[in-house]
């Protein structure tokens, strides 16, 4: 049997930090990957790139990219200090998110992307999304004005090539299987590997192996009824393995097992994600619509934040849907501020030069109550408020439910555009329960279990109801890092 001192399950963002964190407190490290090397890297490969850390000011960013002075200067960059992060954090989630394990998060966050950098991480300006040139200056609005040079994809690409270079072993398509235990600490696990059944020895192991997102059975056992029906958004290998393993045990399930993150999606995606097509089946300016069920009616406040607070809990809201599905309408006042997936291939869309022309188009919805619902949405929006994208403009309507706070701009400019979305499941938040400062994974008892670590997805407790953009691979930077710094300490204790 191979016998390594830290083994660490799985080959996404969180896995590649503990592996790296461990490896270089000198511990001879193996990742084990269920895809091959193609399909390898988790939903991490998925990412767009944007990633929530706290930061003061532009001499905070420069710590992490290389701006000009000329750069520097020709921008607002916002801030997002540990007191937003809080906020955000703790509003998204009802209160309910975890107080050691949010601290960690959000304090260690800046520091974790320096050492990101150091492990070669690579950020740039985000100029593309969520900023705007407002009075001759450009100014960022989303907090997120660096993103990840090649977003996921190039991360986990950059962070295998340090992993090769520092001597880490890496072995494709090894879906681990179980834990070896002896009843008092973990001392491997039991992998299938091209087929066949292995065993790997190891001092500490660390799950760093995601949810079960994409399991139909687990989806509709702790998220609901109709939520097989969801599309996963990114990796098929994500079937919680990892949860059930450490479960088996008697490990601590922790966090909001029944909550997830879902938006709206193409509504023809395919049933997994692809990661060169990662981006096709984005749908993230609904602000900018009103979006129509079967019965033809609003069901949420599509202009209640920016997307970034709320995109992931409306795809919840799409999935209750007659039909699991919805239509988000613009007219042509709008069209050129969305995103750039909307123009596409593999969009369903219908265009029209008319409502009533547009009602007859959008298939599965009733035309009339549709045609009801724009005149009275139209007739409600408070058009002696100013219009502007670039900020919460409180252009909202009144007196009818559910209402739009923001953006609100009546439909009456012709063509009109109609998008079709379905559910597209990102990842679940039920998970392991932690010891924060370490990573170590707890049993019933909240003993910590000898040998056995988590991080990222697999970890429960940080997400509940919804979650904030960018957060996810922020995450599994810093509690990969804290499991792999655990593991490596713990060598040396025992
Ligand atoms: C389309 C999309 C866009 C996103 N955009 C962003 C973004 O811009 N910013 C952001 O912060 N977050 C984003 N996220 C969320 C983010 O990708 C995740 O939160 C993060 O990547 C999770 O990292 P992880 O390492 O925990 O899991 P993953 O990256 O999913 O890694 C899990 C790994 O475990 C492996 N595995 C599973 N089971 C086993 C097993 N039994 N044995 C061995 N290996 C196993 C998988 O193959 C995979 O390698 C996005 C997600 C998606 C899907």
């Amino acid at each position: 049997m191979q016998q390594y001192d830290v083994l660490v399950i799985g080959k996404g963002n969180a896995a590649l930090c503990a592996a790296l964190a461990a490896r270089d407190k000198g511990a001879s490290v193996c990742m084990l990957e269920a895809a091959n090397v193609d399909e390898s890297g988790g939903n991490s490969r998925f990412a767009g790139g944007v990633m929530r850390f706290v930061y003061n000011n532009v001499d905070d960013l420069r710590k992490l990219t290389d701006l000009t002075d000329e750069e520097a200067a020709a921008a607002d960059w916002e801030s997002n200090t540990i007191e937003q992060f809080y906020d955000d954090l703790y509003q998204v989630t009802s209160y309910r998110t975890d107080p050691s394990l949010s601290e960690t998060l959000i304090t260690k966050s800046f520091p974790t992307m320096v050492w990101l950098r150091s492990q070669g991480g690579r950020f740039e300006p985000n100029y593309r999304h969520q900023s705007a040139i407002v009075n001759g200056r450009r100014k960022f609005f989303g907090r997120f004005p660096l993103h990840l040079t090649g977003g996921g994809d190039g991360l986990v690409h950059t962070l295998t090539e340090t992993a090769a270079r520092k001597g880490i072993d890496i072995a494709y398509e090894t879906r681990a299987v179980s834990l070896i235990y002896d009843g008092e600490r973990v001392l491997g696990v039991n992998a299938k590997q091209h087929g066949k059944a292995v065993s790997y020895g190891a001092r500490t192991v660390i799950l760093a192996c995601g949810g079960f997102e994409a399991n139909p059975e687990w989806r509709t056992r702790y998220l609901g009824p109709g939520w097989e029906l969801a599309k996963v958004r990114g990796s098929r290998f994500n079937v919680g393995d990892g949860l059930r393993m450490a479960l088996d045990i008697g490990a601590c399930p922790y966090g909001n097992w029944s909550g997830r993150h879902a938006v709206s999606w193409e509504m023809h995606a395919p049933e997994f994600g692809e990661v060169s097509k990662s981006h096709e089946p984005y749908r993230h300016s609904y602000p900018l619509s009103i979006m129509i069920n079967a019965e033809g009616k609003r069901f949420v406040d599509e202009g209640a934040e920016f997307y970034n607070y709320t995109y992931a809990k409306y795809g919840a809201e799409v999935l209750k849907q007659t039909g699991q599905f919805a239509w988000q309408v613009f007219d042509a006042k709008v069209r050129k501020l969305l995103r750039p997936e909307y123009d596409g291939r593999n969009v369903t869309r219908v265009v029209a030069n008319t409502l009533e022309e547009l009602a007859s188009k959008l298939e599965g919805v009733h035309a009339e109550a549709f045609l009801k619902t724009v005149r009275e949405y139209n007739a409600a929006v408070q058009t002696q408020i100013p219009f502007n994208h670039a900020a919460k403009d409180g252009r909202r309507t009144n007196g009818i439910e559910p209402p739009k706070s923001n953006w609100a701009n009546p439909l009456d400019t012709p063509p009109y555009e109609a998008f079709g979305v379905t559910c597209g499941i990102t990842f679940t938040f039920g998970g392991l329960r932690i010891n924060h400062e370490t990573g170590q994974v707890v049993d019933l008892n909240f003993h910590p279990i000898p040998g056995l670590y988590a991080a990222g997805e697999t970890v429960g407790g940080i997400f509940y109801f919804n979650y904030p953009a960018g957060t996810g691979l922020v995450s599994g930077c810093v509690f990969g890092k804290i499991a792999g710094d655990g593991a490596a300490d713990a060598l040396k204790a025992q």
